[in-house]
């Protein structure tokens, strides 16, 4: 089995109970770039059917995204802000808030979204366009955009460097590709209940009632918890070893937990969110 990111073999971590199904989930983590995987079997993503119903989590959301977004515009003012008829793309975009976003800061919006409520929701409530599919570079014209955004969507997907290299795609020569996935770093492998204990103690402690109020906040902070729908876990070696593919640099680093929940933040060191962009070199 070789990782999903850079082809190296895969070594056996241990098995973790799956969050869905119960069953018992292989953790195997890369030799080479550190990153861990899931059902690591699972190499294509099954495109027949777009999901549908699990629109809760897109609607609670409006005000992190929003605030995430603004921030990331913020930062992003001085490069982009003097361009005329910017373009910007949102993959994986849920209900679409942060195209409303985009629009108050001038941009043409362009979303694409499988979650069929999310798309209606988009359309008739916000009245913005977002495309109901799963993400292929078919969909827009080549090198359209100035900004494209991918936030906490490479975790979920079989083939992320398919993806993103498809995705890099629509980026403008100059564009800007800001990069969001749950961060791994030593502290919160540290912390991760799942990844320390055996699935029995783990149990256990779940089922320990006295406990409850305890395990529920380890929970929101074990990034292994989900083995099922989070099927990748990028180390910031991942990342760039991913980028390379796309002939692309990480030319930032956002380790501020303005960009994340706040977490250790005394220490401040959370990875997850990443500016990228083409490399250039060929240009004469
Ligand atoms: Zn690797």
């Amino acid at each position: 089995m070789y990782c999903r990111v850079c082809e190296f073999k895969l070594k056996f971590v241990k098995d973790i109970k799956g969050e869905k199904t119960g069953e018992l989930i292989q953790l195997q983590k890369c030799s080479n770039c550190g990153s861990y995987f899931s059902r690591i079997d699972s190499m294509d993503q099954n495109i027949d059917e777009l999901p549908e119903n699990q629109i809760d989590g897109y609607l609670n959301s409006e005000r992190d995204v929003k605030k995430r977004i603004n921030t990331l515009f913020a930062m992003l003012d001085g490069e982009l802000s003097s361009r005329k008829c910017k373009k910007y793309l949102d993959i994986g975009c849920g209900v679409g808030w942060s195209l409303t976003v985009a629009t108050e800061h001038g941009y043409e919006s362009h979303g694409v979204e499988p979650e069929i409520m999310a798309t209606k929701f988009a359309s008739s409530k916000l009245e913005i366009n977002v495309v109901n599919s799963y993400f292929s570079s078919d969909l827009f014209e080549r090198e359209y955009f100035d900004l494209i955004v991918m936030d906490q969507v490479l975790e979920h997907l079989p083939n992320p460097q398919h993806v993103l290299t498809d995705a890099f795609k629509l980026l403008k020569p100059d564009g800007v590709f800001f990069l969001g996935v749950p961060p791994v770093d030593w502290s919160r492998k540290a912390t991760s209940m799942s990844l320390n204990l055996s699935t029995d103690t783990v149990n256990k402690i779940r089922k320990n009632t006295h406990l409850k109020r305890l395990v529920s906040l380890i929970d929101k902070y074990d990034i292994f918890i989900s083995p099922e729908g989070h099927i990748n876990y990028f180390t910031v070696k991942g990342i760039k070893e991913l980028a390379k593919e796309c002939d692309a640099i990480v030319v930032r680093e956002l380790h501020n937990n303005i960009y994340r929940a706040i977490y250790f933040p005394y220490i401040n060191i959370t990875t997850g969110s990443f500016i990228l962009k083409k490399k250039l070199s060929n240009l004469s």
